[in-house]
C-alpha cells in the first residue's frame, strides 16, 4: 500500500462526514470516506455508489466539472474500493438515502484487485465462506442495522417495564432438558456444559427481583441442517413473580408487538431494501388468536378452518401453483438463452440477459425445494398422532393460514419440559405456550407458568429420569416461599428471520455457527 501522510488524514477525517449525516449538510461541500459499491459510467460521466457503513449514497463525476487528470484517476476505481469522495451535497429523492454528492475531487485509499463479491447472483456456500466480505453487501447490511435495533427495542421495552436484567450462567453443570443437544466442555476436569437455557436460573433471580429478564448465547448441538437452528444462538428469557399462564400471553403479545412496531416505524427503509412485504406490520395490531394444541392439531389434519382456509387445500393447491412457476421460469430462460445465441445483442444486453438467468436458476431452485418439501409436508400433517410434539413443517403448515402470530396453549405433559405446571382441569396436559409466527415461520417463543408444588416437581424430575442432586438448588425455591410465576423464551435470530423474512437463520448473525460450520 502507498505511504500514507498520516496529519493530512486526521484533517480530512476530521471534517468528514458520514452518509447517514447528509441530510444536515444539503448545499455544503464535504468530504466522504466510503467504499464503492457500485460504479456505472456513461459519457463523460461516472456513478459511484458509496457506502461508509452508515448508509448509501449515489456520487457523480462529470469530466467537465473534475477535468481530464482525475476523471482519469476514477476510472481504477472498481468495487469495495476505498477513498475519500469531495463534493456538493445535493437532495434528489430518486437516489439511494435521498442526497447525491457532485465530485469535486478524489482522493483514492486503496484500489481493489478483484473483490470476490460482485454485483451477480452467488451461491449460498460461497458466500458463507466469504462472510467476513459478504457482511458489507446491501441486504446484510439491512438485516444486522434491523438485528442491532431490535436488540435495542428488547432492553427498552423491559428496562421501561420495571423488568432488571439478569445474566445466567454459560457453563452449566446439568442438563435443564436431557442432555442429546449439549456441549460437553472440560471444566477443571469435570463435565461442564454449556448452557442451553437460563431458564432455571432466572425463575431464582426472579424470586429475588420480582420481573427479570436475561439476554444471552445459548448452545445446543442441533445435528441436523434445518433453516431455523442455529448451534449458538441468543435468547431473551423474561421471568415474572405472581404471574400466571393468561398475564404470559398478554405479555408475550405486548412485548412482540412493540419489537414489530418499532421496527415498522424506524427501520422503513432497511425493510424495504430487503424487500420485506409489509402486510405482517399493518396487521400486527391485530389481536394474536390463542388456540390451544388440541385446536391446532384439527387445523393442522384438516379438520378445522382458519379465516376460511384450509390447511390441506391450501397445500395442495401450492403444489400446482409452484409446478406451474417452474415451467414458467424455464421458459423465461430458454427465450433469454436463445436470444443470446441468436447474435447481434450488444454487450450490455448480453450481461442483463445473463444476469437474469442467473436470478432466474436460483429461483428455480427454491421453488423446487418447495416443490419437494410440500408433499413431505402433506404426509406430515395428514399423519399427525394427537399427543406427538409439533415438527418445524407443521408449524409451517398452520402458520401460513394466519396473517398474525398465534399462540398454541395446553399441550399434552409428556412432550414439555418438566418444570411446566400442570393443568388442574386436566392433569395431562400443562400450561405452557408457542408463540408461531405467521407466513410460515413457526415458533418464535416458548414458554409456561412454572410448577410451584415442590413435590409435584420432584415426581416430574423423576419421570424425566433427571439426575435430583443438579436440582436441589432449584427445589429450594419451592420450599422457600414458593409463588405462583411464569416466563418465557425468545429466539432471537428466529424473531430476525422472521422480520427481515431471510429464509435461513444463518442470515441473521454476523458469523453463524450450525452444523457444519465453524469458519470464518
Ligand atoms: P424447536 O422445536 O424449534 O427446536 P425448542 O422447542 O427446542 O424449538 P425452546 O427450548 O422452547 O425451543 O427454546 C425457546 C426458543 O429458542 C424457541 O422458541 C426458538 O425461538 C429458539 N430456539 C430454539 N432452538 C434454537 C436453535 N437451535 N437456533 C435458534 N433458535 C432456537
Ligand atoms: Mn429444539
Amino acid at each position: 500500500m502507498e505511504d500514507v501522510k498520516t496529519t493530512e488524514i486526521s484533517k480530512t477525517a476530521k471534517n468528514a462526514v458520514w452518509i447517514a449525516d447528509l441530510s444536515k449538510h444539503e448545499n455544503e461541500s464535504v468530504c466522504v470516506q466510503a467504499w464503492i459499491s457500485n460504479k456505472r459510467s456513461g459519457k463523460g460521466l461516472f456513478f459511484l455508489e458509496l457506502r461508509d457503513g452508515t448508509g448509501f449514497c449515489q456520487s457523480v463525476m462529470d469530466l467537465n466539472n473534475v477535468g481530464e487528470e482525475i476523471f482519469e484517476n476514477c476510472k481504477q476505481l472498481t468495487l469495495s474500493s476505498s477513498l475519500r469522495v469531495f463534493g456538493k451535497v445535493v437532495k434528489d429523492d430518486r437516489q439511494i438515502g435521498g442526497y447525491e454528492v457532485q465530485i469535486d475531487n478524489i482522493d483514492i485509499i486503496q484500489i481493489v484487485d478483484n473483490y470476490p463479491i460482485s454485483n451477480k447472483e452467488h451461491g449460498i456456500e460461497f458466500l458463507m465462506e466469504k462472510r467476513h466480505l459478504w457482511l458489507r453487501s446491501k441486504r446484510q447490511w439491512a438485516i444486522m442495522r434491523i438485528r442491532s435495533r431490535v436488540k435495542y427495542a428488547i432492553h427498552t421495552f423491559f428496562q421501561e417495564k420495571g423488568f432488571v436484567q439478569t445474566d445466567t450462567p454459560i457453563f452449566t453443570g446439568s442438563a435443564c432438558e436431557g442432555t442429546t443437544t449439549l456441549f460437553e466442555t472440560d471444566y477443571y476436569g469435570e463435565p461442564a456444559y454449556l448452557s442451553q437455557s437460563g431458564q432455571l436460573y432466572g425463575e431464582a433471580t426472579a424470586m429475588a427481583l420480582g420481573k427479570i429478564y436475561t439476554f444471552g448465547p445459548t448452545f445446543r448441538a442441533e445435528k441436523s441442517k434445518t433453516r431455523r437452528h442455529l448451534s449458538e444462538f441468543w435468547m431473551i428469557e423474561p421471568e415474572m413473580a405472581f404471574y400466571d399462564l393468561d398475564m404470559n400471553m398478554d405479555l408475550i403479545e405486548e412485548f412482540v408487538r412493540y419489537i414489530v412496531t418499532d421496527i415498522y416505524e424506524h427501520y422503513r427503509f432497511e425493510l424495504e431494501i430487503l424487500e420485506r412485504d409489509l402486510t405482517l406490520f399493518e396487521n400486527i395490531g391485530k389481536e394474536f388468536p390463542r388456540i390451544t394444541y388440541d385446536d391446532a392439531i384439527k387445523i393442522l389434519k384438516g379438520d378445522k378452518d382458519v379465516e376460511g382456509k384450509n390447511a390441506i387445500k391450501t397445500l395442495e393447491n401450492d403444489l400446482v401453483e409452484v409446478k406451474a412457476q417452474i415451467i414458467e421460469c424455464n421458459k423465461d430462460i430458454d427465450e433469454r438463452e436463445a436470444a443470446i445465441a441468436a447474435g447481434g445483442m450488444k454487450k450490455g444486453a448480453i450481461n442483463f440477459n445473463k444476469n437474469k438467468i442467473d436470478v432466474l436458476k436460483n429461483k428455480i431452485k427454491q421453488l423446487e425445494e418447495k416443490e419437494r418439501n410440500i408433499p413431505q409436508w402433506l404426509e406430515s400433517a395428514k399423519n399427525f398422532k394427537h399427543g406427538e410434539d409439533l415438527g418445524g413443517s407443521d408449524e409451517t403448515v398452520i402458520t401460513r393460514l394466519f396473517s398474525t402470530p398465534v399462540m398454541v396453549y395446553n399441550w399434552p405433559k409428556d412432550i414439555k419440559a418438566f418444570y411446566m405446571k400442570r393443568n388442574e382441569e386436566n392433569p395431562d396436559y400443562v400450561k405452557g405456550v408457542d408463540m408461531l409466527a405467521p407466513e410460515g415461520f413457526g415458533e418464535i417463543v416458548g414458554g409456561a407458568e412454572r410448577e410451584t408444588d415442590h413435590d409435584l416437581l420432584v415426581e416430574r424430575i423423576k419421570a424425566h429420569d433427571l439426575p435430583m442432586e443438579a436440582f436441589e438448588w432449584y427445589l429450594d425455591l419451592r420450599k422457600f416461599g414458593t409463588v405462583p410465576h411464569a416466563g418465557f423464551g425468545l429466539g432471537f435470530e428466529r424473531l430476525i428471520m422472521w422480520l427481515t423474512n431471510v429464509s435461513h437463520i444463518r442470515e441473521t448473525i454476523p458469523f453463524p455457527r450450525y452444523y457444519g460450520r465453524l469458519f470464518p
